[in-house]
Formats: structure tokens, sequence, C-alpha cells
């Protein structure tokens, strides 16, 4: 049996197909609780440049509000999600909730909505990290990737994409993905 570092290391030496478009290195996890997590700081494959604008697809919650914790009037940010390199304007998938994570290559899709039309950007630069948690047995997971002929890496069950601008807050994309 592994312990939750040697499953963090077997996931982060194979990452996620989803983030390919991207050079990665390898961060601490913010912390060594339960379950396994793997984090990664973005750069860009083609420049080595490491500050980005985030795309998403904008939408101005309806009165009422049918999304959970968002009022109306809120804008929420939808995913896909791309990045932008502010240094050579190479364009990078980041998050795709129809295709990525586990409920995204095992069902077919996670639940959220997302965007088609009228991509939006939200202008960095930021520096980006993106964290990955799996909440599953490594074996039970090793199981699934091969059926699906992905590494056991892309089936995460939550994704936070982290964009650190140069001061002030960082802005987090979230989404739960099992
Ligand atoms: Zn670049």
């Amino acid at each position: 049996m592994l312990n939750q570092d040697e499953v963090e290391a077997l996931l982060s030496a194979n990452p996620p197909a989803n983030l390919d478009d991207f050079a990665l290195s390898v961060a601490s996890p913010p912390n060594s609780d339960y379950p396994p997590k793997v984090c990664y700081e973005l750069k860009c494959k083609k420049c080595g440049g490491d500050t980005f604008s985030i795309t998403a697809y904008p939408l101005v919650a309806p009165d009422p509000s049918p999304y959970y914790q968002v009022a109306s009037g809120e804008t929420i940010q939808r995913p896909p999600h791309s990045a932008l390199c502010a240094g050579c304007g190479n364009r990078a998938k980041i998050f795709d909730a129809r295709k990525d994570g586990y409920d995204g290559i095992l069902n077919g899709g996670c639940g959220y909505e997302s965007g088609e039309d009228n991509e939006g950007l939200i202008a960095g630069p930021f520096k980006l990290s993106v964290l990955l948690f799996y909440n599953i047995e490594l074996e039970e997971l090793r199981e699934f990737a091969a059926e699906k002929n992905v590494q056991p890496s892309s089936l995460f069950d939550f994704i936070e994409i982290k964009a650190m601008p140069g001061e002030g807050e960082p802005i987090f994309f979230d989404y739960k993905c099992a």
C-alpha cells in the first residue's frame, strides 16, 4: 500500500491531458490532508513565459438566480477556460467541464453549465497554478484510466485554477468533477 506522498508523486509525474498545452512544474500541494493532491505551476510551452490572461464564458445570472450561491446580477465565469500567454499570445486550454476530469472522461461531463458563444477575457497578467484532487484509491483510478486510455492523473475529482495577479487577491475557478 502506497502512502499519500507516493501516490501524489506517481500522479504528478504523468500530468493530466487537459494540461498538455503547458510546460508544467510540480509544486507542493497546500497541505498533506487526505485526499491526495497534485499542484502544478503553469508556463507557456512556446516561450516559457509565466504570465497569462484567462478566458471564460461570462453570464449574468438572471432574477431569480437559478445558480447556487450566485445572486441575480452577478457574473458567472463559465468554463471552458484557456490561458493566453502575455509574452507570445499562445493559447492553451486548461479545463473543459464537458470533457475533462473524472466525470468529463467517464460520465460525459460534470454538472456545470459550459459556454459556447461570446468567449470573454479576464485580463491578467496572472501567474497560474492548478490544484487537482484524487478522492479515490490508486488501483481503481488506474483501472478506469486503462479503460479510457488516459493517464490516471486525468481522472481528478476536483480542480482549482488559481490566477494570481501581480498585486491583490488571487482569483479562483473551482470545479467539482465527480
Ligand atoms: Zn508564450
